[in-house]
């Protein structure tokens, strides 16, 4: 499960704008409304979520 979070102030409390359709998201916390999106376990191959590799 991917925890996305704010590229801003890295907070969690981000919602989807517009039901996530375009891809915009707005955090909640500091205000912050766009696409870049960090993800906390992204991998190179965001293709094939299922096969990912993790590593310890
Ligand atoms: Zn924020």
């Amino acid at each position: 499960m991917k925890t996305t979070y704010c590229p801003r102030c890295h907070g969690t409390n981000i919602t989807q704008y517009a039901g996530g359709m375009t891809g915009t998201v707005l955090c909640k916390d500091c205000g912050y409304m766009g696409t870049l999106i960090i993800e906390k376990d992204f991998v190179k191959t965001m293709d094939e979520p299922r096969r990912k590799i993790v590593k310890k």
